[in-house]
């Protein structure tokens, strides 16, 4: 394992996870909140962390009662103005050029921001593990909704939405009790299982089931490269852990991948 400080000048270590980058035909992504710190939302635990001011509500809690539901509402309208001006920063735009050169297949993500998809890279390329909190949808019917009107009318009646078909409308986000997507989940581990790097950016890697896709891809014998601001739970079994600051390093890292040759250690 190589594990250093970010920046690290221009070292072997760098000019090897750099070859590594270039040589790999089947490079995986898997993003967490910490990819999108530099774009102004706050992780789950860092300072400022939205769940110290905000308890999240559970699944179990949206679905027993209506004081549960306007709970849940009133926190994601309390964060949401945050969410709309958020832009994808230069680590989420040197993401959207690996896959745009075709170097990575897909980016699986923790995320809920949607910021993958308008830094430019195909919905059908990023895997959503805990959903997407810019739209909500109906948990009977699966109607999509747009949050404006939902917002409007919480405002001005104070009762959580409802759809015309009776059930109760949520984000499209997975909470804490609810089950994981089965297509998310299916995808990331073919994604996981078939990849030769699988590259951690911006996650403590702290929540399960999420936190198994960087085991079962360094188990199936994929190099496992993992970049945070601090050391993760997984930093002993990465080949390379980078610490600092996830848009900076990326954008040197995909700035700098040359032909194979070039960058390997002499
Ligand atoms: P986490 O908060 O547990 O970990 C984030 C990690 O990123 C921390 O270890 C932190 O040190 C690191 N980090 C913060 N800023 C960084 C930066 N600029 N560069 C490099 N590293 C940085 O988040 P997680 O691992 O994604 O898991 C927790 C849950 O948080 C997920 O389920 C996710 O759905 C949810 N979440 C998502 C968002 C979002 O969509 N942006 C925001 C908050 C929480």
């Amino acid at each position: 394992m190589t594990f250093q400080d970010y920046p690290m000048g221009n070292t072997s270590a760098r000019r090897n996870l750099l070859a590594h980058i270039a040589d790999s035909r089947s490079l995986v992504v898997f993003t967490g909140a910490g990819i999108s710190t530099e774009s102004g939302i706050p992780d789950y635990r860092g300072p400022g962390g939205i769940w110290k001011k905000f308890r999240p509500v559970t699944f179990q809690e949206f679905i027993a009662s209506e004081s549960g539901r306007r709970a849940y509402w009133e926190r994601k309208f309390a964060t949401d103005d945050l969410l709309r001006q958020a832009r994808p920063n230069k680590g989420h735009l040197a993401l959207a050029e690996l896959v745009r050169s075709g170097r990575a297949s897909c980016v699986i993500t923790q995320n809920i921001d949607g910021l993958h998809q308008l830094s430019g890279i195909p919905e059908a390329q990023v895997i959503e593990l805990h959903g997407n909190t810019t739209y909500a949808h109906c948990l009977s019917c699966q109607t999509r909704f747009t949050l404006d009107t939902l917002k409007i009318d919480f405002l001005n009646t104070g009762k959580s939405p409802l759809c015309d078909c009776g059930g109760f409308i949520k984000t499209a986000t997975i909470s804490f009790g609810q089950p994981m997507p089965d297509d998310a989940m299916r995808l990331a581990q073919e994604a996981a299982l078939n990849c030769d790097l699988f590259l951690v950016v911006g996650s403590s890697l702290t929540v399960y089931p999420a936190s198994g896709f960087p085991i079962t891809a360094k188990q199936n014998g994929a190099r496992l490269v993992i970049i945070n601001r601090e050391s993760t739970e997984l930093d002993r079994l990465a080949d390379f852990a980078l610490h600092g600051e996830a848009g900076p390093i990326l954008a040197d890292l995909v700035a700098n991948i040359d032909s194979p040759r070039d960058n390997r250690a002499s």
